[in-house]
């Protein structure tokens, strides 16, 4: 049955490619979500004819959900005729901006040496592609297959997946009474298992000071001189701290296999001048000073801990250094995800990817969040992984590509998980 299984999947290689192309074509760029509605049709329009249940929804209020631009979504699912697991294949829809560099029209999807080029042809149209390849040849070969299979395509994962998976997840869609198994194939490389993916904290800290005239300095008090002793204490303390904390999660590439903190942006004194303005900036004391702050952080790290290494630091600066006085503020936070390794969706693939592959699989851990987090928090389903064709160094990039027999080989794989669990 396997060999029967792969020669349907090469069968389908013409299929594969003009499908691949034509979700490329309909250029679902975020921001601003433009064409979500006419991509889940088109989707819904495929799947409806070949007996699948569909439904498009709209995340109606979510963030990013607007008239002008509404976060379409389309779940369809084909019906075995006895009981068992459902399980669920769910891609982004979405792409993000085209940017400068392109050889290719973004929006082609010409093939050339094997490859798929345009935006979102590895992250992720090319997986969206296969699973949906996968399916249709396994329920060919299976049409009194247990359970059920679902493809879903979402919005808005590039933008934080609120009008996308995280809505479906508060509407029920991922509750394990209806799904067991969850395979979301972003381009993780066709022999790896992705297991989840670190966490998040995004917090502002804004240090006070007093506004005076800058001749005159020390009648005011300098909010970036305060910052600037945050800085320092950041790397005399804290920087090393976190390049020492070490993980058992299989993060990928290596220098994320520790915590880490980035400074993402720095504001004190005046806003920055208009463009074209040519006047000199007024002399003032900076009063204010704003840091951005995205930490990283592991499975073996507790949220709050991580929040009261960073507040236990300021506090130690106020204790030191006279007139310092701060502020912080929580914007973002995802804890971190890990599925575990005997886990029925791990195993299946692991296996599948020993037969298309004739290799072990590499299990790793992305450095960064996808939709995961929401299936996993909101969803509460643990048995999910991230598996997909394509190289996840060239998502975003100009000519963005998928390759063809990647794309095979992943579909063959996600084939073959269908018929171990439901087949
Ligand atoms: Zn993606």
């Amino acid at each position: 049955m396997t060999d029967r299984l792969l020669a349907e999947i090469a069968a389908r290689r013409e299929d594969l490619i003009a499908l691949t192309q034509d979700l490329i074509r309909i250029p679902t760029l975020n921001p601003p979500g433009q064409k979500y509605r006419e991509i889940c049709a088109f989707l819904a329009d495929r799947l409806g004819r070949r007996g699948w249940r569909v439904e498009m929804i709209r995340a109606e209020g979510a963030v990013g959900d607007s008239a002008d631009w509404p976060r379409w979504n389309m779940v369809a699912r084909h019906e075995g005729s006895r009981p068992g697991d459902c399980v669920h294949f769910n891609s982004h829809h979405d792409v993000v901006e085209v940017g400068h560099g392109w050889s290719r029209d973004p929006f082609g999807g010409e093939l050339e040496g094997g490859r798929i080029y345009g935006r979102g042809a590895c992250d992720m149209k090319g997986g969206l592609a296969a699973s949906v390849i996968a399916a249709e040849a396994f329920v060919t070969l299976y049409p009194d297959h247990a359970g059920a299979v679902e493809i879903s395509a979402t919005a808005d994962e590039e933008s934080g997946g609120f009008g996308g998976v995280a809505y479906l997840a508060e509407k029920g869609w991922f509750d394990p009474a209806r799904v067991q198994h969850v395979i979301i194939p972003e381009p993780l490389n066709k022999d790896r298992i992705c297991l989840g993916h670190r966490g998040v904290w995004w917090a502002e800290i804004e240090t006070k000071g007093r506004i005076a005239h800058g001749s005159m300095p020390f009648l005011g008090e300098s909010a970036i001189r305060h910052m600037g002793a945050v800085l320092e204490e950041m790397e005399r303390t804290l920087f090393p701290l976190l390049a020492g904390r070490s993980t058992d999660m299989p993060v990928v590439p290596d220098g994320a296999r520790q915590s880490t903190l980035n400074i993402n942006s720095i504001h004190g004194g005046e806003p920055e001048p208009e463009p074209g303005h040519t006047g000199l900036p007024a002399p003032c004391v900076a009063d204010r000073c704003r840091l951005v702050i995205d930490r990283r952080f592991l499975i073996e790290e507790d949220l709050e801990e991580v929040k009261r290494e960073v507040t236990g630091m300021l506090e130690k600066i106020r204790a030191e250094r006279p007139g310092f006085e701060y502020e912080i503020r929580d914007m973002h936070e995802v804890i971190p995800t890990m599925t575990d390794r005997a886990a029925p969706i791990v195993a299946a693939t692991a296996r599948a990817i020993e037969k298309v592959l004739e290799r072990t699989p590499d299990y790793v851990v992305s450095p960064g969040t996808y939709d995961q987090k929401h299936i996993d928090r909101i969803g509460r389903l643990k048995n999910c992984i991230a598996y997909g064709p394509g190289i996840l160094d060239l998502a975003h990039q100009p000519d963005e590509w998928v390759g063809v027999e990647d794309m095979e080989h992943s579909a063959s794989v996600m084939a073959l998980v269908l018929a171990e669990l439901l087949g």
